[in-house]
């Protein structure tokens, strides 16, 4: 017990003692006790009433004239209260320098909810998708940045995964968003300026296009020649070997221009004509009825559990189809053996091309479809590979909402799966029923 406490309760018990003295002396000991008790009553009530006072007013100055206990009490609650008060502002001040920091980032950054909700959001935040701070809190932000890409990796657990979309405040700017897990329940939605990178992609795109297309025409020309030239018999004979190699070096300068040509078109295709109804069963037998039977092909089997079709362009699945398994039949033995196999189900659908042939080392597969990736670079050439296929097969893929995956153990073989969302796979109607009125 504090000392003022104690002073307090010796001095109650003093008051009462002294006002049942005065009453003995005059004979009513219980009268001077009750007169005592009503004083020290009406004593702290009108402390009590004082600091309601305060209370509602603010002003505590009375208080330093306080007294015993009270006096105790009121300093306490003074000291705390201009505690609270220091403390709010330091957080004020604090809370002033965060969002200055976060207004300076040249990045934007969106706080949101679970329900994907706008919390809060820095300045860039409104300079490059026009979020506003106070106007959209509250909104989802998906129904500010309308883009279905963004949707999905709002909607996904992935947090390393980043997609690119047009701003849609800045024309002709672009995007990177990237969504971070943030506080408990919370994620940062951040927004990077990447317009110039875009433009770089683009301009190199374009290069290698243009480029590929330009050496077409004078590569037909020669091409040309050297066809006339190989068939003609009176050249002389120290030129009949060159001008045959000649002719199968130009014969693949074709083949890498037209697949470098087929790149181009398939990044910068945009999602025109992928709504036909995609008979991959049908594409499945008919690739490999062209390419089996041939001297050195492994034999091929179809294993398909499903007639399902796919939304999406036929040209391009079955360019897909195309490599995959003319990539089996160059790495496996003629005595190996080809699946290629249709699967669909409540996840998706798969379209298998394994082999039992050589394999690949795993350090390469993660490489495998960038643009001129060869494990064996002089053997693939001289089996008439590019490295392009892949490639090709990725971006078609990636326009299906589909994606690679690729298993394989050196010497056992290799298994290409392509694996497409639910919402790919075309629901045949039922039939209707026969009969009615
Ligand atoms: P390429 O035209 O050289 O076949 P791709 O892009 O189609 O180019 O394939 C890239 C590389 O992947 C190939 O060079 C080869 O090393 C490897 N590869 C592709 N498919 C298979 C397979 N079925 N078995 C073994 N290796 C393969």
């Amino acid at each position: 017990m504090s000392i003022a406490a104690r002073k307090f309760l010796i001095g109650l018990i003093l008051l009462l003692l002294a006002g049942a003295g005065i009453g003995w002396i005059y004979g009513h000991t219980d009268w001077g006790l009750l007169a005592a008790a009503l004083l020290a009553l009406i004593w702290q009530v009108r402390q009590l009433l004082s600091f309601e006072r305060a209370l509602r007013t603010g002003n505590f100055d009375d208080f330093r004239r306080g007294e015993g206990i009270w006096e105790q009490i009121f300093s306490r609650f003074r000291f705390e209260r201009e505690r609270a008060v220091r403390r709010k502002q330091n957080y004020r001040t604090l809370l002033r320098e965060i969002r200055k920091s976060t207004n300076a980032m040249p990045d934007g950054a969106v706080t949101l909810d679970t329900n994907n909700e706008i919390v809060v959001c820095n300045r860039a935040a409104k300079e490059l998708a026009g979020i506003k701070r106070k106007k959209d809190r509250g909104q989802r932000v998906d129904n500010i940045l309308r883009d279905p890409e963004l949707a999905k990796l709002l909607h996904s657990d992935d947090h390393t995964s980043t997609i690119e979309m047009m701003s849609p405040v800045r024309d002709g700017d672009w995007l990177n968003c990237r969504v971070v897990p943030y506080g408990a329940n919370q994620k940062l939605l951040l927004l990077r300026d990447v317009t110039e990178r875009m433009r770089l992609v683009k301009m190199r795109r374009d290069f290698v296009a243009n480029a590929s297309h330009e050496l077409r025409s004078p590569l037909t020309v020669i091409s040309g020649y050297l066809d006339a030239l190989a068939d003609d018999d009176n050249i002389p004979e120290t030129w009949q070997k060159p001008v045959v190699q000649m002719r199968g070096q130009a014969a693949r300068m074709r083949q890498i221009l037209g697949e470098l040509l087929e790149l181009s078109r398939l990044e910068s295709a945009g999602p025109a004509k992928l709504d036909q109804s995609v008979d991959v069963l049908g594409l499945l037998e008919s690739t490999t009825q062209a390419l089996e039977g041939h001297a050195n092909v492994a034999r091929i089997v179809i294993d398909a559990s499903s007639a399902a079709k796919l939304q999406g362009n036929g040209a391009e699945i079955e360019t897909v189809i195309v490599n995959l398994l003319s990539n089996a039949i160059r790495y496996t033995p003629a005595d190996g053996e080809i699946t290629v196999g249709w699967h669909s189900g409540a996840d998706g659908a798969d379209l298998i091309v394994a082999d039992t042939g050589e394999g690949i080392e795993s350090e390469h597969i993660q490489r495998l479809t960038e643009r001129f990736f060869r494990v064996d670079k002089g053997r693939s050439r001289d089996d008439g590979g590019v490295g392009l296929g892949l490639a090709i097969v990725k971006h078609v893929l990636a326009r299906h909402d589909a994606e690679l995956i690729v298993s394989s153990e050196v010497g056992t073989g290799s298994k290409f799966r392509c694996h497409f969302p639910v919402d790919r796979v075309v629901v045949e109607a039922p039939m209707p029923l026969a009969g009615g009125s």
